[in-house]
């Protein structure tokens, strides 16, 4: 058993998770069966998949014609039929032991011993469902988050007797169809982002409901001052407070009593039009910044990182797929074990023990793995270590949180990392790009390449989540990555396939090429926001496209097309995007191949020249010219052109 061995797909359930599950294997290149009990389900199921796939397709985002997709996926009513070639089956029925139970009873009959058997359950122990099999041990959870089509994620989950082989025959076949997975090395509860999510809801509620908070004073400080996606209130409403109440019911946790209340009047959130918001008579969820009053978000972020704590404690994630997990499953501006890190280990720590003598509930009992870390002197990012370790400066390249760095054969290769936010450029980003920059050894070094992780953006711009609690004289002191990038003594290209936008076309404007896909878009839409774009620019726009265009931009705020960009100059080519890797590879070959010197001034002088007098940039340019004379390159250089070969440069 293992991943090379699924080549047919089987999901169980054609409802919210079993057609999205069913269009994402399609999509990853599998034929895949979908079944559910009923033709009229299994019809609903195949219209979404196609609905989803035409709008993918318009968008440019399938790599094929929609058709070609949905021609990979048939459907059924008939069990058997869905499983009997299958190689991998995936549950999504309804959120019940005893019909799981049964499902799993049937795929004992119907499949062999070498099929995997993945169930899709939020809430249920993996093992509870595997224990009607002869063979538990090929059940695994794979959990996918909702929708699948938009959602990254999927946690891989070991039941008690899962084994590894199965494990990693579901993680590879996960990255096989584009996701990203993580594992989750025990069955706990709630497995890891469903863990962590836990106290953010939880706690605010407990707050609010002993008077120390209001639900708006909440809302506006997790979101507009700490970066999270939306309020606790807010994604209360939206998932249904219903929801969390039966997990806690189940998980006998005990419930805050606004929960409870609400629950008992039936104000389950927007599908009744009314839960901690008014979406019928009121305006749904009107929080504002201003609201943020005083409200204690240590106190959630505290008790958040304790069961981080308790996660990488227990041995059921590492802090790297607990933070992947809360980033991509909940969209968190920055991993949960980062952040306890950058606030101190020791000061998480202190606050649960403070909050767990003044009330005695034991969810504040510290972890003990948070307990031996701060008594080890690992208290986070400031001690060289906490739930990370901290090179500092030794240049490790793998090292860094919000960017992907490579070096391969001359080519620094960094992949801006922040998917759940369409990479959103945040502070923690661009001082990563500084360090690396400003580290690395250039002699390592022929060219450089940006891109964005994912298939929309290259970056959709700045992460804005966090400029309510910002003191303007701080966001004035304006980061110095993107000139970093701009004065790197190599080549600098920009990858860009998707959005490209605000910050992100800053950081592509402080490269030195810009290619792009012909989906892509540009633009500058600070003015919306009541700002100017913050990180050059305004400067750069002027001088790579001259003012009409550049106020254009900047003033109207809108997006323009790649054509578009092209034609202007903003780019140097728009390109189909299955010609793109290859016109990527072209220029990436002439800039790693050229003269490392060479380049280094061709890049210097035309950079500064640009804001100097003539007079001043010709001089500039003849004494470049006259130390390029002492180079070896340029003797290699000529001595290749004389013998009519290529050109092997050393970079001396
Ligand atoms: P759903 O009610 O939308 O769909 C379930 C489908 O399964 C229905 O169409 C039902 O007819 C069908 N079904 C019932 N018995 C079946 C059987 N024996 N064989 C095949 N199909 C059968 O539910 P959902 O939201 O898609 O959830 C499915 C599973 O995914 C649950 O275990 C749930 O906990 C889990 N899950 C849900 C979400 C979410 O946000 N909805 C997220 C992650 C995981």
């Amino acid at each position: 058993m293992s991943f090379d061995s699924i080549d047919r797909v089987a999901v169980l359930g054609a409802g919210n998770m079993g057609h999205g599950i069913t269009e994402v294997t399609a999509m990853g290149g599998y034929e895949v069966t979908m079944r559910d009990i009923e033709q009229e389900l299994v019809d609903d199921g195949y219209e979404q998949i196609a609905w989803s796939l035409d709008k993918l397709e318009e968008k440019d985002r399938l790599g094929e014609s929609a058709d070609a997709v949905l021609d990979r996926i048939e459907t059924t009513t008939d069990l058997e039929a869905a499983v009997a070639d299958a190689d991998l089956v995936i549950e999504a029925a309804p959120e019940n032991l005893e019909l799981k139970h049964d499902i799993f009873s049937d795929l004992a009959e119907f499949t062999t011993e070498d099929t995997l058997l993945a169930t899709n359950t939020s809430s249920l122990p993996i093992t509870d469902i595997a224990e009607v099999l002869d063979s538990p041990e090929r059940v695994l959870g794979l959990h996918f988050f909702n929708p699948p089509v938009k959602m990254d994620l999927v946690e891989v989950i070991y039941g008690q007797e899962t084994t590894d082989e199965v494990a990693d025959a579901g993680y590879e076949w996960v990255e096989s169809i584009d996701k990203t997975p993580i594992y989750v090395r025990k069955d706990v509860r709630g497995f890891v982002v469903n863990t962590i999510v836990g106290p953010f809801g939880g706690e605010p509620a407990f707050m609010v409901s002993e008077g120390d908070a209001t639900v708006r004073e909440a809302d506006a400080t997790m979101a507009h001052e700490r970066g999270y996606p939306m309020g606790p209130f807010e994604l209360a409403d939206l998932t249904g407070i219903d929801v969390g109440y039966h997990v806690r019911t189940e998980g006998g946790s005990p419930i805050p009593p606004i929960t409870e209340a609400k629950v008992e009047a039936e104000e389950l959130g927007q599908k009744t039009g009314k839960g901690f918001y008014d979406y019928e008579d009121g305006d749904g969820a009107d929080y504002q910044p201003d609201d943020a009053g005083d409200f204690d978000w240590l106190r959630v972020e505290a008790r958040m990182a304790n069961r981080a704590a308790f996660l990488v404690g227990e041995g059921v994630a590492t802090p790297e797929e607990v933070d992947t997990g809360v980033q991509l499953g909940l969209g968190f501006p920055e991993g949960i074990c980062r952040r306890a890190d950058k606030l101190g280990l020791d000061t998480v720590l202190e606050k649960l023990e403070t909050l767990h003598e003044e009330t005695g509930a034991e969810r504040f009992e510290p972890h003990s793995y948070l307990e031996e870390l701060v008594s080890e002197g690992n208290t986070g990012e400031d001690a060289g270590a906490g739930f990370y370790e901290y090179d500092g400066d030794d240049g490790a390249l793998d090292s860094y949180h919000n960017i992907n760095v490579e070096l391969e054969e001359g080519v620094l290769e960094i992949e801006l990392d922040r998917p759940s936010r369409m990479n959103a450029i945040s502070n923690d980003l661009l001082a990563e790009l500084d360090d690396l920059l400003s580290t690395v050894d250039t002699d390592d070094v022929r060219c450089v390449t940006v891109e964005g992780v994912g298939d929309r953006a290259f970056s959709a711009g700045a992460d804005i989540t966090g400029f309510g609690g910002a003191d303007p004289t701080d966001v004035m002191d304006v980061t110095p990555a993107f000139e970093t990038v701009n004065d790197f003594p190599r080549p600098v290209v920009a990858k860009i396939d998707g959005y490209c936008l605000g910050a992100g076309l800053e950081l592509a404007l402080a490269c030195d090429l810009r290619l792009a896909t012909e989906r892509s878009s540009f633009g500058a839409p600070e003015i919306g926001l009541g700002l100017i774009p913050g990180g050059g620019g305004t400067q750069r726009l002027l001088r790579v496209l001259g003012e009409t265009r550049a106020k254009e931009l900047v003033f109207r705020g809108n997006h323009i097309d790649a054509e578009r960009a092209e034609e202007w100059g903003l780019i140097n080519r728009a390109v189909d995007r299955d010609e793109f890797s290859n016109v990527v590879a072209d220029f990436v070959d002439d800039l790693r191949n050229g003269p490392p010197i060479g380049l280094k001034v061709a890049k210097k002088v035309m950079n500064e020249g640009e804001d100097a007098s003539l007079e001043a940039a010709l001089a500039m340019e003849s004494q470049g010219f006259g130390l390029l004379f002492t180079t070896e390159d340029m003797r290699e250089g000529t001595a290749a052109f004389a013998e009519d070969r290529e050109p092997e440069f050393s970079g001396e």
